[in-house]
C-alpha cells in the first residue's frame, strides 16, 4: 500500500499550510506584536553570560527538569503520537539552544545555563525540547524533508534534462542536476514547516509549565532574551530556533489560552 499512500500525504502537505503541527496553535494580532516589538527594544540590551562550573550546570539541568518531568510525560502520553521516553544530555557547546533527536534524545547546551537567570528558564528550555518530542516534530520534519527532496529533485531534474538534451553527457548532468536539487528542496522542505513546529514546541513548554506550578511569567524572561540577542551571532541560536518579539508575541498568546483553559490543550489539526 505505500505507493497509494505517498501521493495523498504529498497532496496534503502542499494544499495546507498548517502542515507541522498537532494542534490548532492561537493567532498573532498586530497590537500584541508591537507591544513585544516594543519590550524587546526598550530596556537592557544584550544577555549576559553567567559564570558556572560543570557541577553547577549539572544541577541546574537536574532541578529544572525534576520540576517539570511528571507534567511533560503525561502530556506526550495524553497527546499520543511521539517519543515520551527521554534521554537527556548535556552539550559543552555555550551558545543558547537546545535540540531535540531521534530516540527521545534531548540535548541542553552549558549555554542555556550559563545566559538563564533562574531555574524556571531553564524549565522552559526543556519543556521546549520535550515538546518537539511530544508532538512528533522528529518524524514529520523527516517526512517533510524527503518530501522537499523529492519535488527539489523532480523540478531541478526536469530543467536539467532539457537543458542538456543537446549534449552528449546528457545523462551524467541530469543526474547531478537532480542532486542538487534535491538538496535545495531538503533545505526548503525543512524551513518552511518548522515554524510551526517551533510555535507548538513553545505552546506545549506553557502547557507544561503550567501543570507543574512553574511561574510563566518568569520563564517567559527566557524568550526576551533570546529577542534581544537575535541580532548578535554569537548566540548561535538563529541557526534552529526562531528568536524575536513574534515568538514573545506568541507565547503571550499562548499563556493567556492556557490560564483561561486550566492547562488544557488546544483542538488538534
Ligand atoms: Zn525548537
Amino acid at each position: 500500500m505505500w505507493y497509494r499512500a505517498m501521493p495523498v500525504v504529498l497532496a496534503g502537505s502542499l494544499a495546507c499550510g498548517c502542515a507541522g503541527s498537532v494542534h490548532k496553535l492561537p493567532s498573532i494580532d498586530s497590537s500584541s506584536l508591537s507591544l513585544a516589538q516594543t519590550e524587546v527594544q526598550s530596556g537592557a540590551g544584550a544577555p549576559r553570560r553567567h559564570a558556572v562550573s560543570d557541577d553547577e550546570v549539572q544541577g541546574a539541568l537536574e532541578s529544572a527538569l525534576a520540576k517539570i518531568r511528571p507534567a511533560a510525560t503525561e502530556l506526550c502520553r495524553q497527546m499520543a503520537v511521539g517519543v515520551c521516553q527521554w534521554r537527556f544530555a548535556v552539550s559543552r557547546d555555550r551558545s543558547m539552544n537546545a535540540g531535540a533527536g531521534p530516540n527521545g534524545l534531548i540535548v541542553v547546551n552549558r549555554g542555556i545555563v550559563e545566559y538563564a537567570d533562574n531555574e524556571e528558564e531553564i524549565a522552559l528550555v526543556i519543556a521546549h525540547e520535550c515538546g518537539h518530542q511530544s508532538g512528533n516534530h522528529l518524524a514529520v520534519a523527516q517526512r517533510n524533508k524527503m518530501i522537499g527532496a523529492m519535488i527539489g529533485a523532480v523540478l531541478l531534474g526536469a530543467a536539467g534534462a532539457i537543458a542538456s538534451s543537446r549534449s552528449p553527457y546528457n545523462a551524467t548532468i541530469t543526474r547531478a542536476a537532480t542532486e542538487t536539487g534535491g538538496q535545495l528542496g531538503a533545505a526548503i522542505g525543512g524551513i518552511s514547516y518548522s515554524k510551526e513546529q517551533e510555535r507548538e514546541a513553545d505552546y506545549l513548554a506553557a502547557v507544561t509549565l503550567y501543570r507543574s506550578g512553574v511561574d510563566l511569567d518568569k520563564a517567559r524572561g527566557f524568550l526576551v532574551k533570546m529577542a534581544k540577542a537575535s541580532g548578535q551571532r554569537e548566540t548561535g541560536m538563529l541557526d534552529s530556533h526562531p528568536a524575536g518579539p513574534e515568538r514573545l508575541a506568541a507565547w503571550d498568546k499562548a499563556v493567556a489560552e492556557i490560564r483561561a483553559s486550566n492547562g488544557a490543550l488546544p483542538q488538534r489539526n
